[in-house]
């Protein structure tokens, strides 16, 4: 064990990810010291608080102690006076690594008007940020009373010369003719198990918008996939994490050395913790022959997450491939059986633990209501492969085994028919999807995009 030792205080803590955060930042740069949870019940904080003071190097402080941990420090950091906010605690001095940690995602706010969802500890971090330089705040709250005290604070503290106005608004109201530059996600609707979730301001979100969500888990909440599929840049928390995480870093050891590439480093290595704690499940959609089995289980095979291919479950269940499931019970008996496949894959009802899997759908899947009422459960991405028609029909025209585009008829019927059935599911594709991903490149390069946008590398 290590006689160094560091920490963070909280409650509850439940899985946390700054043991794994830390020890891989500690471990790039040479530091030997030990990172423990301290899950402390509130009426246990001032028994516990002068001992992690005593016998701790240093330590990070999260909900709901950011606040009341300042009573028990000797001095705060300058930082720390307008935020009224500690993350960081060293040598009995409060630090926040938060305020740190956005500003190294560098979200562009100069003379634009700021959307600040929330207005907990986080959202005083964003709010003080965005108040700095940006031309109107409006800070959309469930609880505005709250929110009207740190704008309150905020007019208190900022001082600006230029104009800049600042509101309030309640998170009931969705103001659709409202116009936003930037909008911030400081609440945790969205956040795992949750995922489905969004806020509702995605009336005001479209091309030209930035969009900032803090939940790094999942990487690319909804809000940010939704964000960019209506033309938006948004950008997931997970980025600010690391930063904050090393901010915190280089305030307990100061004559350490931290590279630029630390943060690039531990980012790549989060995404399979992040899969391993949170079983997302990756439903590749698309047309017959967009790639759906081959991209899926290199993916699979990227994230070290279980694979399933729902035709092959089908092959599986009936003991017999897709086509005889076909020409013996028809596209119904087949959609029967399929959808069944597809919600065991996605529930795994026979597994004693859920666990992360990518699932390649066949191409009439979506088609099925009950099946994209499961696509849009909490643990769902959808991802759409999106192949051209031209490329589809290189691909399959030579194909046996597709019964919806029998063999043996003429080539250009079977052209027909399948740019006939394409025409139809498209549109289906597109609105079910979270992600629309190119197919039409090699299957590396699909790969690589699809785990850019759903945050897990790439
Ligand atoms: P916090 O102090 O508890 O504040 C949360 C804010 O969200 C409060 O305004 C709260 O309203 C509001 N809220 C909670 N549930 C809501 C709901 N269902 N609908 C609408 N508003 C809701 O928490 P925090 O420390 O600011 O953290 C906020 C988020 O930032 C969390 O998702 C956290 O994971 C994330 N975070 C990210 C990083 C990072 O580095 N990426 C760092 C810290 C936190 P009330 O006041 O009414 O409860």
């Amino acid at each position: 064990m290590s006689a160094i030792k560091l920490g963070l205080i909280g409650n509850p803590l439940g899985h946390s990810m700054s043991p794994f955060i830390h020890d891989q930042i500690m471990s790039a740069v040479g530091i030997t010291a030990s990172y423990e949870l301290y899950d402390i019940r509130p009426e246990d904080l001032p028994k516990y608080v002068p001992f992690l003071l005593r016998d701790l190097h240093g330590f990070n402080v999260t909900i709901p102690y950011k606040e009341e941990i300042m009573k028990y420090l000797s001095d705060n950091d300058e930082s720390v006076s307008t935020i009224k906010a500690v993350n960081t605690v060293f040598g009995g001095r409060g630090y926040n690594t938060d305020f740190i940690g956005f500003r190294e995602v560098g979200i562009d706010m100069k003379d634009r008007r700021v959307l600040l969802l929330g207005a907990g500890g986080v959202a005083r971090v964003m709010a003080f940020e965005a108040a700095s330089s940006c031309k109107s705040l409006t800070i959309q709250a469930r609880n505005t009373e709250k929110a009207m005290r740190l704008a309150e604070d905020i007019r208190r503290y900022v001082n600006r010369d230029d104009a800049f106005s600042i509101d309030v608004m309640d998170d009931d109201a969705c103001p659709s003719d409202a116009h936003y530059d930037v909008v911030l996600n400081a609440t945790p609707v969205g956040m795992w198990p949750k995922c489905a979730q969004t806020p509702a301001c995605a009336a005001v979100i479209g091309p030209g918008t930035t969009v900032f969500d803090t939940i790094y888990n999942p990487p690319a909440t909804k809000l940010v996939l939704q964000a960019r599929k209506a033309g938006a840049n948004a950008i997931g928390g997970l980025s600010m994490l690391v930063n904050q995480a090393i901010a915190a870093q280089k305030i307990w050891f100061p004559e350490v050395v931290f590279p630029d590439h630390i943060e690039t480093q531990v980012m790549a290595l989060l995404p399979k913790k992040l899969l391993a704690r949170s079983p997302m499940k990756i439903v590749l959609t698309g047309f017959m022959g967009s790639g759906k089995s081959t991209v899926g289980q290199m993916l699979a095979h990227r994230l070290g997450i279980a694979y399933f291919d729902t035709d092959q479950e089908v092959e599986r269940v009936c003991g017999m491939p897709v086509s005889k499931v076909f020409a013996q019970d028809g596209e119904a008996g087949f959609r029967r059986v399929e959808s069944a496949v597809f919600a065991e894959c996605v529930n795994q009802s026979g597994a004693k633990t859920a666990s992360a899997c990518v699932i390649s759908t066949g191409g009439g899947l979506i088609t099925q209501e009950s099946n994209r009422n499961l696509i849009s459960q909490d643990s769902v991405l959808n991802v759409f492969l999106d192949a051209s028609m031209d490329c589809i029909w290189q691909r399959i025209s030579s194909e046996s085994h597709r019964p919806l585009i029998q063999y043996g008829t003429e080539e250009a019927d079977r052209f027909r028919k399948a740019a006939e059935l394409f025409d139809v599911r498209l549109p289906v594709y597109e609105s079910t999807c979270d992600v629309k991903v190119s197919a039409d490149d090699e299957p590396e390069v699909v790969v690589r995009n699809i785990l850019k946008a759903l945050g897990y590398g790439g």
